[in-house]
Formats: structure tokens, C-alpha cells, sequence
């Protein structure tokens, strides 16, 4: 039995799974130091996995999509994830981020004229809600979008975009109305070429170095109007459930990360000797090995539980914030045991397990840091228990 195969998959599923496999192990991990290493965004992989019709898992036929459920896309960010996890992270921004928001809250005009180019993998998409002054608080946010009438006038910067250089399109919140507090925030669909509007520092980063991180900065851009995302007020809630979604992802990609991590670790315990023995022989070893595969099938069944509530139209809110969590945090220890069972050459870059650590670090940070997982579950607690009591 493989890993992953203790999930119940729908044929579908399972061949989907079976060519992202393929496709990560043959594409993707051959270049998956080089990216790191040079600090490079793999443009070919995403023109290729936009041919093989990944860049739009989740979303409708008629927008471009392939038409699958976001079980099918967690199982594939997972795939990537194993050998890559810049990769994965450029997937799954796009997907969650720079697409869902458009599929989730667009009109029919929106999204007939903005998701079949991203589906396709023409350009990636982006997502500007972190700005220098909020992040995890993101109600804080100061980037102003004006109602002048005919049009729309947008100023600010926003930190950290994911696949800023690479994307044409831009999800942005941004205050229309002072004082309202979060009611007072919305979100638009901002193109790369209007004027005003310039890509700034790339930051260089602990690990994901091959996925691209760069802010951007607004200065006196007029959005149309029918470029607001829904209604004005609404981009708040807007975000957060684009971010409920996105959980699961990251979730996934971190269980990939154990996952590779878990793999390169099976293959060296049993490779190299140590007091004429395999290291895989000595107890320790063993209990060490044992350890990370459970907490990756604990992992990978909050992961799948939140997809496939997701796909049921449940309430998956709690669910993926428990996911993510627990998911970022089992890729931290796995990764770390990882290189622990590797001895020296798991600290040095000629093995892929010290990369793998670094990489998984950014699933305790993006899309909501570990600390705002636990505010969010506890708050999920609290709510069922006042409203159902003792
Ligand atoms: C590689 C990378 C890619 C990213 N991609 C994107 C993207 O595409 N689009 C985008 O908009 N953003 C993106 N982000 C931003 C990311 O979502 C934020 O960094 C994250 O939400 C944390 O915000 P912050 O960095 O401002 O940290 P802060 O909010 O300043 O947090 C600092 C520390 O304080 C803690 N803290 C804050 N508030 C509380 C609280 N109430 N209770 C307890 N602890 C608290 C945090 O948990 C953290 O430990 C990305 C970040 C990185 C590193």
C-alpha cells in the first residue's frame, strides 16, 4: 500500500491523482533544487500544468476549468508539494486566490472574461490582502478605493503577493467607505496593464524560493466599475472565505511536503549503514519512522474531511482551519525528523530534505498564521457552545 491510498477515491480522483504524480516526479522534481537554488519561477511547469488542465482543478467547464471537485485539486497540490513546494504554493495561490474570488463572487461577465485565460494557465492569478500595516489583521487595511463616480480610484501597496510578476489579473481589497470598519471594505479585479500600476520588490525568502513574492503598489489607478467584486462592503467576507478555501490547500501542501520528506527518509534509513546495520534497523529509527506516517494519515484525513465537506456544500470553515493547522505543523516536526534521520548530509543542500523543512515553514505563515487557525477554531468552539450549551 502506497501513501494516500487509505483514502476512499472516486476513479476520477485516483487518475487525476495518477498523472499529477506522474507529472511531478517527471517534471517538476528533476528542476526542483535548481528553482530553489536560483531563486527562479518555473514558467514552463505552469505553461505545462495549464496544458494538462490543472490550472483550473476546481472550477466549471464553461469557464475554462476542468470541471473537478476541490478534493481533486487538494490531492493534486499534495502530488506537487512532494517534490516541490514553490510549485505547489504557485498552484494553490492561483487556484484559491487569484481565481476563486473571481468563480466565488464575480458576475457572469466577470467570470466569462477573466477565468478561462487563468484556467488555462495564459497567467497566473494574484491576491493582494496583506499590506505592510495588516496582515493578520487584515481589517486594518489602508489602501483606499474611491467612488468617483464613472470609476473607481485605487492608492496603496499590498505586501506578499504570490505570482505577482506572472499574473495579469489582481484580486485587491481595499477601504470604499471610512469608518465603517470591515463594512467598509471591497474588493475589485485589477489588470497588470492599467496605469498607475507597477510590480515592486521581490523578496527573498527562507524557502518556496522558487515561488514568486513581490509587492505591488497602486498609485491613482482607475478600476471601472464594473470591476467591483460583488457589492461594496462585501470584500471583507469575501476574503475570508476565499481564505477558508485556500486552508485547504496549504493543508495539502504541507502534507506533500511530509510526505516527500517521509519518502527520501524511507530511502536513506534503509540505504545507508551504521555499526554494520542498517539505520533502518535500529529501534529509533523505527519508533521515529512510525511517528511521521501517522501523523501524516492523521494529517491527510482532516485534509480530505474538510474537502470533501467542501464539496458537500457543508460548512467546512472550522474543519479547514483545523486541517491547516494541524497539517503545517506535522509537516514541521516530519521535515525536521527528516533531517534528523539524515545525519550531516540532511543539513547540507545535496539532499532535498533541508529544503523540504524550509519550505514547509511558509504553511505556519500564509493564508493565516498558526496563532489565527487556533483564534479562529476556538472561536468555531465557542459559538456551537453557546449555542447548543452543556
Ligand atoms: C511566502 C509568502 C506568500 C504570501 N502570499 C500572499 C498572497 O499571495 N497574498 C496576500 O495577501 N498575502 C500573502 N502572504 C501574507 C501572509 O498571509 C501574511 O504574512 C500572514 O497572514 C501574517 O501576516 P503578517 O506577516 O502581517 O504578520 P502579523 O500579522 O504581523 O503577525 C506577526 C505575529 O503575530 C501573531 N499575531 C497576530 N495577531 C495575533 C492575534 N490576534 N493573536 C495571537 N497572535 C497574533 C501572528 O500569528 C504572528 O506570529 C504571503 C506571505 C508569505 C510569507
Amino acid at each position: 500500500m502506497s501513501l494516500g491510498d487509505r483514502l476512499p477515491l472516486t476513479e476520477e480522483q485516483k487518475m487525476l491523482r495518477d498523472m499529477v504524480r506522474d507529472f511531478a516526479q517527471n517534471k517538476i522534481k528533476p528542476i526542483a533544487a535548481e528553482i530553489d537554488e536560483t531563486e527562479r519561477f518555473p514558467e514552463e511547469i505552469f505553461a505545462e500544468m495549464g496544458e494538462l488542465g490543472l490550472m483550473g482543478i476546481p472550477y466549471p467547464e464553461e469557464y475554462g476549468g476542468a470541471g473537478m471537485d476541490y478534493t481533486s485539486y487538494a490531492l493534486a497540490v499534495e502530488e506537487v508539494a512532494k517534490v516541490c513546494g514553490s510549485t505547489a504554493l504557485g498552484l494553490a495561490a492561483h487556484i484559491s486566490l487569484g481565481c476563486g474570488p473571481i468563480y466565488l463572487f464575480g458576475s457572469e461577465a466577470q467570470k466569462k472574461k477573466y477565468l478561462p485565460d487563468l484556467c488555462a494557465g495564459k497567467h497566473m492569478g494574484g491576491f493582494g490582502l496583506t499590506e505592510p500595516q495588516a496582515g493578520s489583521d487584515a481589517g486594518a487595511t489602508k489602501t483606499t478605493c474611491m467612488d468617483m463616480g464613472d470609476h473607481y480610484l485605487l492608492n496603496g501597496t499590498k505586501v506578499y503577493c504570490t505570482n505577482g510578476s506572472y499574473s495579469k489579473t489582481y484580486v485587491v481589497s481595499a477601504l470604499t467607505e471610512k469608518g465603517k470598519g470591515t463594512r467598509g471594505i471591497s474588493c475589485f479585479i485589477v489588470e497588470r496593464d492599467w496605469d498607475g500600476f507597477a510590480v515592486g520588490k521581490k523578496e527573498r525568502k527562507l524557502g518556496v524560493r522558487g515561488s514568486d513574492t513581490v509587492v505591488l503598489h497602486f498609485n491613482d489607478v482607475k478600476v471601472p466599475k464594473e470591476n467591483l467584486l460583488g457589492k461594496p462592503g462585501e470584500g471583507f467576507k469575501q476574503m475570508l472565505i476565499t481564505l477558508d478555501g485556500g486552508r485547504i490547500s496549504i493543508g495539502a501542501m504541507a502534507l506533500g511536503l511530509a510526505e516527500g520528506a517521509y519518502l527520501e527518509t524511507l530511502k536513506y534509513v534503509t540505504g545507508r549503514k551504521a555499526f554494520d546495520q542498517r539505520i533502518a534497523d535500529f529501534q529509533a529509527t523505527q519508533f521515529k519512522i512510525a511517528d511521521m506516517l501517522v501523523n501524516i494519515e492523521a494529517a491527510r484525513h482532516m485534509i480530505f474531511d474538510a474537502a470533501r465537506k467542501k464539496d458537500d456544500g457543508e460548512d467546512f470553515s472550522q474543519e479547514a482551519a483545523m486541517a491547516k493547522l494541524f497539517a503545517s505543523e506535522v509537516g514541521a516536526k516530519v521535515t525536521s525528523q527528516a533531517i534528523q534521520l539524515h545525519g550531516g548530509y540532511g543539513y547540507v543542500r545535496e539532499y532535498p530534505v533541508e529544503r523540504m523543512f524550509r519550505d514547509n515553514k511558509l504553511t505556519e505563515i500564509g493564508e493565516g498564521t498558526s496563532e489565527i487557525q487556533r483564534l479562529v477554531i476556538a472561536r468555531g468552539i465557542l459559538k456551537e457552545w453557546d449555542k447548543v450549551g452543556a
